[in-house]
C-alpha cells in the first residue's frame, strides 16, 4: 500500500505555509533557517501538529461509527485541544483525561490556555493526579468503559495520537507536502528540525522521507529534538512508529538506525518545565521575527536548532526547515516567566 490510498480527511487548510525566517538566519550567522508553520495550518482552535495526524485517524473513527473520541494528555495538552476541536468540528463528542503532567507552581494550569479552549468547545474534561508518562494509563481506559456504559461508541485516541496505527501517516503526508513546496520555491531543504515526546511527528516524517527517497529523492537529516526528558521511551517510540508506519506506506526496505535521531540536551530535566536554552530560544524568536514559540515543545527544539546551527554541528552551507508544531495557547500556564517591564 501507498500513503494515498489510505484516506484522509481534510481538517487543515491545505499544505501549512513555508517561509524564511531572515533575521534569525542573520543573527545565528550559519545556515539558512527557514519554518514551515503547522503553528496555523487549520481554523480548528489554532490546530497544530495532532490535527494534521487527525486526518488519517478522523476517517477510521467515523467508519467504525464512533460518536465520542476518547484521549488523554496533560492539563495543558495540546493533543486533547485538537481533538475537542475536531470532534466539535464533526459533531461528536470528546471526553479528555487530563492528568497533572507538569509540577508547575503556577496554580491556573488547569484553568486557562488548552485546557480552557477544550471546555469552551464543550468537551468533557476530566482532571486526574497521575504524573507524565506516554503509555497507556487506567484513566484513559475508564473513559473508555464509561462512554461505553452510558450507550456511546468511544473511538480512543493515545496520547499525542502517536501510538496508533495510523498516528504516522499525517506526518509522512508533510513530507510529500515538503517536497511539492520546495518544487514551487525553488529550494531543498537538506535539514528538518522537529520537536519529540509522544514521536509520531518526528516518526511520520521519517517515514515519509525515506518513501520519497526510495522513489528517487535526495536523502535529508531529520533531527529530533528531545522534549520528553524520558529520551529512551521517546527513542523507542519513534523508533518503532516509523518503522511501522515505513512499512505501511510502502517503503520497501527497513529503515536504518542512523535515520532514527532524537538528540537530548535542550529537554532539562523534566517534561514540561522549560530550563534557561528555552526562554532565550523563545525570546529570540519572538523579538527577531515576531513568531511565537512556547516553553514544552518548540521554545526546546528551537534552542537545539539555535545550538546546532551556530556551533556549525549544522554546517553553514545548510537550508533548514524547522517544523513549528503549535502549543502556544499553553503559553498562558507559564505567565510568571514573562513580567519583563521597560522603565
Ligand atoms: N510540539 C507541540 C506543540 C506539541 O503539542 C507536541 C505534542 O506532543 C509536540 C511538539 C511533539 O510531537 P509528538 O508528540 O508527535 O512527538
Amino acid at each position: 500500500m501507498a500513503l494515498s490510498d489510505f484516506p484522509r480527511h481534510p481538517l487543515t487548510f491545505g499544505p501549512s505555509p513555508v517561509h524564511p525566517l531572515p533575521r534569525l538566519t542573520a543573527h545565528l550567522g550559519g545556515a539558512a533557517v527557514w519554518a514551515k508553520r503547522e503553528d496555523c495550518n487549520a481554523g480548528l482552535a489554532y490546530g497544530g501538529n495532532k490535527t494534521r495526524k487527525l486526518e488519517y485517524i478522523v476517517p477510521d473513527a467515523l467508519a467504525q461509527g464512533a460518536d465520542t473520541l476518547v484521549s488523554i494528555g496533560g492539563y495543558q495538552s495540546n493533543h486533547t485541544r485538537q481533538v475537542a476541536a475536531v470532534a466539535a468540528s464533526l459533531g461528536l463528542k470528546a471526553v479528555l483525561v487530563q492528568e497533572n503532567w507538569v509540577d508547575w507552581p503556577d496554580s491556573v494550569a488547569d484553568r486557562v490556555g488548552n485546557i480552557m479552549l477544550s471546555r469552551i468547545m464543550g468537551a468533557e474534561v476530566r482532571l486526574d493526579p497521575a504524573g507524565f508518562g506516554i503509555g497507556f494509563k487506567d484513566s484513559w481506559t475508564r473513559a473508555i468503559d464509561d462512554v461505553k456504559e452510558r450507550g456511546g461508541t468511544p473511538y480512543a485516541i493515545p496520547a499525542g495520537a502517536s501510538d496508533h496505527r495510523l498516528g504516522g501517516l499525517g506526518f509522512a503526508h508533510w513530507a510529500y507536502e515538503v517536497q511539492q513546496q520546495e518544487r514551487d520555491l525553488g529550494v531543498f531543504f537538506d535539514t528538518i528540525v522537529v520537536c519529540a515526546v509522544t514521536g509520531s511527528t518526528l516518526a511520520g516524517m521519517i517515514a515519509g522521507f525515506a518513501a520519497l527517497e526510495e522513489a528517487g529523492g535526495r536523502p535529508r537529516r531529520v533531527i529530533g529534538i528531545d522534549a520528553s526528558a524520558k529520551l529512551d521511551d521517546t527513542r523507542d517510540q519513534v523508533a518503532r512508529i516509523a518503522r511501522a508506519t515505513a512499512e505501511l506506506i510502502g517503503v520497501g526496505r527497513p529503515l536504518r538506525d542512523d535515520e532514527i535521531t532524537v538528540l537530548p540536551g535542550w529537554a532539562g530535566d523534566k517534561y514540561g518545565i522549560p530550563v534557561e536554552s528555552t526562554l532565550d530560544a523563545i525570546r529570540l524568536t519572538g523579538r527577531l521575527e515576531g513568531v511565537i514559540i512556547d516553553p514544552v515543545y518548540e521554545g526546546k527544539s528551537m534552542a537545539g536548532l539555535i545550538d546546532l546551527v551556530t556551533s556549525g554541528e549544522i554546517p553553514a552551507d545548510a537550508q533548514v526547515l524547522y517544523a513549528h508544531l503549535g502549543g502556544q495557547p499553553a503559553l498562558n500556564a507559564y505567565s510568571g516567566l514573562f513580567t519583563e517591564t521597560w522603565a
